[in-house]
């Protein structure tokens, strides 16, 4: 469990005081900085250690990437074991980026071969560039709230403020406009906003890309018809369809997200937890497709001095390897997030408190407003300052959610029922107290 909280964090203090001399805002992404000194120094299973011994049940799980749990064995042995091998040559190909692509042909649906990249982002740009070679368009559509990396083709309208939330709102300075105006924004769980913007754009739109759950704002359920929906659509109308699995990807089921619903994508996704929080993202999908990543024969560069790093695949293939030998992974996770939904579900309810609790498998959201909750519009109506309150009274107690509206929190591998329902004490003494 958790340790006694203190207040004093001196250690944790000089390190950020050093950070912030050295890098600008003293965080190397700009979300980790939670308007306090936080500095880790250990990870264990469930749990995380600041550089002032408080111990802290970890539910952000570095924003989703540790999936079995900090520091598995499983997967850091197999690292170990690639040390010392073959590092990096740079000609050729390795084995173990071959297993890792069999694997994946193997488990997701969609996946006839597979690249390697080195995170999300690299992922989805990829991708992206990929549905415009092969369609010869140049739009993207992307959904409100959903993120999909910080490169300039996706980097609007993740989390908008009321005045902003469909408009035109970039993450970011330095983004080429013609780049932020190529990305269509629409609205999740309603198929006619897609329709409407391959109407008034006809022959132009190269892909629809999405996150199959928008994790990036909590947990949006698509609906059956939706993601069923957004199939046909595309396919009547040329596009691509990509599923962001970056997040569900091997989290929710071994096959992804898209094992779930059924529906197959044209390309995905994937990132995070797929090595445990080893660097390392890819790109499945249709051969046909993703043969114009062939240098030889293709149109599509696909290039990376580290793709396909012998620590990423090691990684890799160990916690894929493990999600395929237990798969009582999915029904563990996928009880424990149950437990933790109904539970929050039950204490907001005898509380009085105006809440939905939102999630699938291991992953929840207490999201501070009536239900339902479909699309961003309905999130709009989320109280954010008692949802920061809430996560961050969470975190002064030990319980480490990350302290910033529309967040989800991880179950992972490692967590247990005992945890679940300590957890569970400590949320009903905050809640109580932001009546
Ligand atoms: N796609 C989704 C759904 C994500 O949540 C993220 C990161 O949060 C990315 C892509 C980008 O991945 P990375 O941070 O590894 O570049």
């Amino acid at each position: 469990m958790p340790s006694a909280q203190r207040r004093e964090a001196p250690r944790g203090q000089a390190i950020a005081e050093r950070a912030a001399r050295v890098i600008p805002g003293g965080v190397n992404s700009s979300t980790r900085y939670i308007g306090e000194p936080y500095a880790f120094t250990g990870a264990d299973g469930a749990y995380v250690t600041d550089a002032d011994g408080r111990r802290y049940l970890d539910y952000h799980a570095a924003f989703g990437a540790i999936l079995l749990g900090h520091n598995a064995p499983v997967v850091n042995d197999a690292v170990r074991a690639a040390l010392g091998g073959l590092d990096l040559v740079g000609i050729g190909v390795t084995e173990p980026e071959v297993e890792l692509a069999e694997r994946i042909v193997d488990i997701i649906p969609s996946a006839e071969s597979m690249i390697a990249t080195m995170s999300g982002s690299e992922a989805t740009a990829q991708a992206i560039r990929l549905a415009r070679a092969a369609t010869g368009r140049e739009l993207i559509v992307k959904f409100q709230g959903g993120f999909h990396g910080w490169h300039d083709a996706v980097a609007r309208n993740v989390i908008s403020a009321p005045d902003k939330a469909y408009g035109r709102d970039p993450l970011s300075e330095g983004i080429l406009a013609q780049a932020i105006d190529a990305t269509l924004i629409a609205e999740f769980n309603d198929l006619g906003s897609v329709a409407e913007l391959f109407d008034r754009h006809p022959e132009r739109v190269a892909a629809v890309i999405l996150e199959p759950i928008p994790h990036n704002v909590g947990a949006l359920l698509p609906t059956q018809e939706f993601v069923e929906g957004l199939r046909a659509l595309t396919r009547e109308r040329g596009a691509v369809l990509i599923f962001d699995e970056v997040i569900t990807g091997f989290r929710h089921a071994l096959g992804g997200y898209q094992q779930v619903v059924g529906v197959t994508p044209d390309l995905t996704t994937f990132g995070k937890g797929m090595a445990n929080g080893f660097p390392i993202g890819g790109v499945a999908g249709r051969r046909e497709l993703m043969e114009r990543f062939n240098g030889r024969t293709g149109d599509v560069l696909l290039a990376g001095t580290f793709n396909g790093n012998p620590v990423g695949c090691a990684a890799a293939l160990a916690t894929i390897g493990h999600l395929q030998a237990n798969p009582d992974f999915y029904t563990r996770t996928h009880a424990l997030g149950a437990r933790m939904r109904d539970g929050l579900a039950a204490i907001a309810a005898e509380l009085g408190i105006e809440a939905t609790v939102a999630g699938f498998g291991g992953v929840f959201a207490l999201y501070f407003a009536k239900a339902p909750v479909l699309g961003y519009r309905d999130l709009m109506r989320n109280n954010d300052a008692a949802y920061v309150a809430f996560h961050r009274g969470m975190t002064e107690r030990g319980f480490l959610m990350l302290p910033m509206a529309l967040k989800r929190n991880h179950v992972s591998g490692a967590h247990t029922e005992q945890e679940i329902d300590a957890t569970l004490e400590a949320a009903r003494e905050v809640l109580a107290g932001l009546r």
